[in-house]
C-alpha cells in the first residue's frame, strides 16, 4: 500500500513481510477523505514498481506514474477511483483551489457563471454536500475539490423524480441551493422548445463505396513510395526527429526517433509554458516512461521470441505533459504513446516513438 505520513511517502506490503518497504521525501500529496487512498503525490525519489506493494493482485485501483521537473509523481486513475469510492471524483488535479476547480466543474457540466462565486463561498464553508475540499497534506500546494453528483443533487432527500430534475437542470438547481431557502421543493424551469433538427443534404456526403475506392487508389499511388522511403530520409525531412543521444542517457540502446506529431504537439513546450518548461525535460519524461515500461515488461517475462526478431514490436505507454488550459492555469494531460521497435534501413533494430493513434 501507499501511505503519506510526516512529509514522507511509504510503499509497503502489510501481508508480505519479505518485501522490503521503500520511502521517499514527499513534496505534495492528496488523500481521499472517504477511502483514504493517495489520490496524487509528488515526491523526490525514483519511480517505484508498484506491483509488490499492492495487497490485491487484481489491482482494484490503478496509478499512473511519471517524472516531472526532476521529481516523481503518481496519480490515481479517476475512473477506477470512482469504482473504489462510489460517486466521488476529483474535479481536477491541475486546476487547484476552489475557484479554479469550480470553474472547471461548471464548464464540464455546462453551468453558466451566475452564482458560482456564492457556490464557492458555500463550499469553502463546507455547506454544500457533494463537494469536498482536500488539502495537500504536505502543505506545499493548493487544495483540490472532490465532487459527488449523487450527494449534491440529493440535498434534503427529494423523491426520485425531483432528484432527476435537479440533475437535468443543474444551473437552476444551483440557484435554489445558493438561495438558502430550501423549504419549497426545487421547481425545474420550463424548457424552451427545442429547435428543428438541421438537415444534411444527402448529395454532399460521399458514399461508402466512394470512400473505399478513394482509399484503394491512394494505396496504389503511395504504397510503394512509403515502402522505399528510408528512415534516414525521414529524419532529414523532419518527418522523424532523431533523439538517439538523449535516449542513450536514458538507458535506451537502440537508435531512437520520435514522430513530428509527438515532437510538435507535446515535446516542444506550448508558447504559454515557454520559460517554465523546456524541450529537454519533456523529451526526458517520454524516454524515461518508455524505459520504465520496457523494463517492467521484460521483468514480466514478455520476451521477444527468436522467430519474431525481424518483425515489428509495439509497446504502449503513457506520459503526462503539462499543457495550457482555457482557465489560464496549466493542466496535466495524460497522453497515450506507443514505441515501435523494428528493423531500420540496414535491418538493425531501431525505435520510433509516436502518438498511440499514429501509423
Ligand atoms: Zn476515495
Amino acid at each position: 500500500m501507499i501511505e503519506v505520513k510526516n512529509n514522507r511517502i511509504y510503499f509497503h506490503n502489510m501481508n508480505k513481510r519479505d518485501i522490503i518497504p521503500v520511502d521517499f521525501q514527499c513534496v505534495s500529496a492528496y488523500l481521499c477523505p472517504h477511502c483514504k487512498k493517495v489520490l496524487a503525490a509528488y515526491y523526490a525519489g525514483k519511480i517505484v514498481d508498484l506491483e509488490p506493494f499492492m495487497e490485491e493482485p487484481a489491482l482494484k485501483y490503478h496509478y499512473t506514474l511519471g517524472t516531472s521537473n526532476g521529481g516523481q509523481y503518481l496519480l490515481l486513475d479517476d475512473h477506477n477511483h470512482k469504482k473504489g469510492c462510489p460517486g466521488w471524483e476529483v474535479v481536477s488535479l491541475s486546476a487547484r483551489s476552489i475557484t479554479y476547480s469550480i470553474d472547471v466543474w461548471a464548464r464540464r457540466y455546462e453551468v453558466g457563471p451566475e452564482n458560482l462565486q456564492k457556490l464557492c463561498e458555500m463550499i469553502a464553508a463546507s455547506k454544500v454536500p457533494g463537494f469536498d475540499i482536500v488539502q495537500d497534506i504536505c502543505g506545499a500546494d493548493d487544495l483540490i475539490v472532490l465532487y459527488n453528483e449523487h450527494a449534491f443533487t440529493n440535498l434534503n432527500n427529494p423523491d426520485f423524480r425531483e432528484s432527476c430534475a435537479r440533475r437535468e437542470n443543474l444551473a437552476a438547481y444551483i440557484d435554489w441551493v445558493v438561495s438558502g431557502d430550501h423549504s419549497k421543493p426545487f421547481e425545474p424551469p420550463i424548457k424552451p422548445k427545442t429547435s428543428e433538427p438541421v438537415d444534411v443534404p444527402e448529395g454532399d456526403l460521399p458514399s461508402l463505396a466512394d470512400i473505399k475506392a478513394r482509399e484503394q487508389s491512394s494505396k496504389e499511388v503511395f504504397g510503394d513510395v512509403i515502402y522505399v522511403y528510408t528512415r534516414a530520409q525521414a529524419i532529414e525531412d523532419g518527418v522523424l526527429v532523431d533523439v538517439t543521444q538523449t535516449a542513450k542517457e536514458a538507458g535506451i540502446v537502440y537508435p531512437t526517433a520520435v514522430t513530428q506529431a509527438l515532437w510538435d504537439g507535446y515535446i516542444v513546450p506550448p508558447e504559454s509554458l515557454k520559460g517554465i518548461q523546456d524541450m529537454d525535460g519533456r523529451l526526458w519524461d517520454v524516454l524515461t516512461m518508455f524505459s520504465f515500461n520496457a523494463r517492467a515488461m521484460k521483468k514480466a517475462n514478455i520476451d521477444v521470441a527468436e522467430s519474431q526478431k525481424d518483425t515489428k514490436q509495439t509497446l504502449y505507454f503513457k506520459t503526462i505533459f503539462q499543457m495550457p488550459s482555457k482557465v489560464g492555469y496549466p493542466k496535466m494531460e495524460t497522453v497515450d504513446l506507443k514505441a515501435v521497435c523494428g528493423p531500420g534501413d540496414n535491418a538493425e533494430p531501431v525505435l520510433t516513438i509516436m502518438l498511440a493513434d499514429e501509423n
